[in-house]
């Protein structure tokens, strides 16, 4: 049987990617939207209609990560479905830039409770199931912004570097039960959080990428595909950039 992997934020961007590329390596995937329930439910029928009769399971679930009990729910949902939830995969997340004098209550609040605390929700929700099943592996999907300052994005840089350092302490804290917790963390990549960039600053961020080009969603699917893997069961608590060598 398949092992199933848990995606959040499956409708679009990274996490479309990422939910088919594990389709593609043999994983069943169940997946989360928010508001983009058109593209989700399109996404999902593709995919069923692509893979066919033998395929592994494909299916999304409304959820908004900031809400504690309904992920708790989502987990009973998808373990009674599929039987089991073995990669769980961090990616929902927004970003809302001001300047510090700028940036409103809410918007530091919006970030941060979906980018930190939704990520602290979903694996306190899906770890007691992991350990039932006596192991499991973790991928939160962070930014270069979480290991480096960057103008305007106080609130998402405080976000993701929480999740670093949450991940560093819940490696430790999970390893004796067999679960890894790793992160990936993109540089700029080619989706819709990064469309409303303004031309000039997006030439000039990718003139500062040593490989001089924009990363593909694909590129990061392919490390969270590597880290969930047992490929990588010796790998924890660590924080694998796909940025092109901007962190270099
Ligand atoms: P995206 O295209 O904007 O997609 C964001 C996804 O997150 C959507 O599926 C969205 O669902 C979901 N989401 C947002 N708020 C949510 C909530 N409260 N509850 C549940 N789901 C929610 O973004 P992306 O570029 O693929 O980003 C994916 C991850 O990579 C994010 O964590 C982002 O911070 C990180 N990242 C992106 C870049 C980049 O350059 N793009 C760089 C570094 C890190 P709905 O559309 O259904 O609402």
């Amino acid at each position: 049987m398949s092992k199933t992997a848990l995606i959040t934020g499956g409708s679009r961007g990274i996490g479309r990617v990422t939910a088919m590329r594990l389709i593609n390596d043999g994983w069943a995937v169940a997946f989360t939207y928010n508001q983009s329930i058109d593209a989700a439910l399109t996404f999902e029928q593709e995919a069923t209609a692509k893979l066919g009769p033998n395929r592994p399971q494909i299916a999304s679930y409304e959820c908004d990560v900031r809400d504690h009990a309904s992920n708790r729910k989502l987990v009973e949902i998808v373990r009674e479905r599929f039987g089991s939830i073995d990669a769980l995969i961090n990616n929902a997340g927004i970003r809302e830039d001001a300047l510090l004098y700028n940036m409103r209550e809410e918007q530091w609040n919006d970030v941060v409770d979906t980018d930190l605390s939704g990520v602290w929700s979903m694996t306190q929700a899906v770890v007691p199931l992991m350990m039932q099943q006596r192991g499991g592996a973790i991928v939160n999907v962070v930014s270069l912004s979480g290991l480096h300052g960057v103008v305007g994005q106080a609130n998402y840089s405080a976000a993701k570097g929480g999740v670093i350092a949450m991940s560093r302490s819940i490696a430790r804290e999970l390893a004796r039960s067999g679960i890894r917790v790793n992160c990936v963390a993109p540089g700029l990549v080619e989706t819709d959080m990064t469309a409303d960039l303004d031309p000039d600053v997006r030439k000039a961020m990718i003139r500062e990428i040593p490989i001089r080009r924009i990363i593909t969603p694909a590129e990061v699917a392919a490390a969270i595909a590597f880290l969930i893997s047992d490929e990588a069961s010796a790998i924890t608590g660590q924080v694998l950039a796909v940025d092109g060598g901007t962190s270099a």
